[in-house]
Order: C-alpha cells, then structure tokens, then sequence
C-alpha cells in the first residue's frame, strides 16, 4: 500500500470556498497528502511542469479557462498525471465529458463528502496507472507489428503496406519506383565460424550503414533472414543501380569488428505497367538470384 499513498494533490480551483471546503474535508480524513491550491489553469500548468504531482483536482471553469478545454489543454500539459474534475450541479454533464475525454473521474461539488473524495483519488490514481501500462503494452505492440526487433528497421509486413502505397502513386503518377533487394553472401559461415551472435550483430550493422546512406523516402526492410529490400519512390532503374553499386561498395569495405568482413549481392529492378507486388519483388529477387549466379558481390538489374 505504501506505493499507493498520495503525497501531493493540487487542486486548481478559484472560488476560495470551494477550496477551502476540499480542503476541510481531506483533514478530516487524515489524507496526509500536502494540497497545493492554485487559481489559475496556467498556474497548475506551470506547477505541474515543475514537480511532481499524484493528483489533480480540477475546476473546469477558471479565470483563463472554461468549459472541457480546461480539462484537455491540462491533459496535454501533463499526460501522465490523474485529473478528477470538478463541477457544479448545473454542469454535471461537463464531467462525463471530461471523463470521455481522458479525466479518471468527476465529482458534483456539492455532493462530495471527505470519504467519497479520498476514495476518488485512490481509485484515479490506480486507474491512471493501468491505462499508462495498457497504452505502453499497446505501442510496444504496435511497434512490434511494424518493426524488425533485430535490426530496427520495417519488418516485412510493415513494408508489403507502404509497398502497395508506393505502387499504386507509380501507377497513378506514373512516377518512378525502384527496388533494390540484396542478400549477405556466405552468411551461413559468419555464424558457423563467428557464432550466432556476431552474426546478429553484422546484421544489425548491416541496417544501420543502409538507413544511414539512404535518403528520407527511400524504404528498407528486412525482408528475411539475411535479406533486404530498399525501396526507391522517384528513382529509376540507373538510379536504382548506381545506390546499390553504393550499398554494395559500403558493406564490403566495412569492418564488422575485428577484421571481419562480408560481402553482399544485389538485385534491382524498376516498376513496370503490369506490376503488382508479387511481380515487382519476385523480380528483383531473380535479379539478385542471378548475382549470387554471377559470382556474388555484385549487381544485376532485370
Ligand atoms: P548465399 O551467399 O548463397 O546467400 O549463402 P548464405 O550462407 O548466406 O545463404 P543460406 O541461405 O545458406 O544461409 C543463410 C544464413 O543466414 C543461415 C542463417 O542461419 C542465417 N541467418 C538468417 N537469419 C539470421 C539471424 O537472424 N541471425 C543470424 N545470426 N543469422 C541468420
Ligand atoms: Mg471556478
Ligand atoms: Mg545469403
Ligand atoms: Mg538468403
């Protein structure tokens, strides 16, 4: 329970009995939690940004703020702290609002006695909480779906999505759309003779000496296992080739520590009326099938 307890409440609120009141109230129930009152929205603001706060309790109409923005334009200021909202019998609409909009809770001044006052507090807090853990679970799921969790970089299904955005630009504009897939060459040896791990490791060196070389538009994916694909929105096959010739010289002339050194081979295609996904890609795969062919570390275009 210790972890529970409230140490700071602020209470922004600018009728003086109001506050007063809430503050009676707390007392009696013991709540050792230190209330601090402001009177202003930018006053709780400005306190929030500065130390650390449990709660707040929130008067939606205050001098420099009325109505449901009060409660939001708080909200933005501090994401992470719980809000009760506090509203008038008249109003009680503003509170359900409010909750909707992101407050954990609202009480009808007027009807709050100290007890139901503290238990909202409690129960904000631990509300708070769970849906701090439930939008982290959230994006680290999303994130999940898009990203490799190797290398860092779009994972294949994140790539088939921004693939058929780009695909359908090219047949609409008829702009340019190139495709650059490549595959590390004897990989199977980094592993067998450097183990799994430096393995991993060239590949995650692999994505970041190809994210830093390529520009902003241009989409890279880890296609699979020792495999990626660069997309190239306004480029042509020439283009398409000489990044690659570029890519290629990079990774052969790195060092993945210690002297090691590996070679990669590239296949690169442009976007013909016709093409889908499915014979874009399969295209630039036989490009790069027949650079493994061909001798390895090295380019064909189809
Ligand atoms: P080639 O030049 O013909 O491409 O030869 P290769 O050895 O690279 O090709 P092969 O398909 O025989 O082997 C691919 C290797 O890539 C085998 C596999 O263990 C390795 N690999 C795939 N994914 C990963 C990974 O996530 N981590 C590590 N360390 N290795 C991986
Ligand atoms: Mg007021
Ligand atoms: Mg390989
Ligand atoms: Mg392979």
């Amino acid at each position: 329970m210790g972890e529970n307890r409230i140490h700071t409440a602020l209470l922004i609120e600018d009728d003086p009995g109001d506050a007063l009141l809430i503050r009676e109230m707390l007392e009696q129930q013991e709540c050792k939690a230190q209330l601090i009152t402001v009177e202003r929205l930018s006053e709780g603001i400005h306190f929030l940004q500065q130390n650390p706060c449990d709660v707040v309790l929130l008067d939606m109409n205050l001098p420099d703020s009325s109505g449901l923005s009060t409660m939001t334009r708080l909200l933005d200021a501090a994401p992470s702290t719980p809000i009760i909202v506090l509203t008038g019998l008249s109003d009680e609409s503003f509170g359900t609002d409010a909750v909707k909009s992101g407050a954990q809770d609202y009480l009808v001044k007027g009807e709050i006695d100290g007890r139901v006052l503290k238990r909202a507090m409690f129960y904000a807090v631990e509300r708070k909480k769970l849906e701090i853990t439930l939008k982290q679970t959230r994006d680290l799921f999303e994130r999940q779906a898009r990203i490799d969790y190797l290398t860092g970089i779009y994972n294949r299904m994140m790539f088939s999505e921004l693939l058929e955005a780009e695909l359908q630009r090219a047949r609409r504009y008829g702009s340019d759309l190139s495709l650059i897939m490549f595959d590390l060459d004897h990989f199977k040896e980094v592993n067998d003779t450097c183990g799994h791990n430096i393995g991993d490791h060239v590949l995650k060196a692999v994505a970041q000496l190809v994210c830093d070389s390529i520009r902003a538009h241009d989409i890279i994916t880890r296609w699979g296992g020792e495999e990626f694909m660069v997309l190239i929105p306004k480029s042509d096959q020439s283009q398409a080739a000489i990044l690659a010739e570029k890519l290629r010289r990079l990774i052969e002339t790195h060092d993945f520590g210690n002297g090691l050194h590996v070679t990669a081979s590239f296949g690169t295609t442009q976007f013909k009326s016709g093409d889908n996904a499915d014979s874009f890609t399969a295209r630039s795969d036989k490009a790069m099938y027949l650079a493994k062919k061909n001798g390895r570390n090295r380019i064909e275009s189809l």
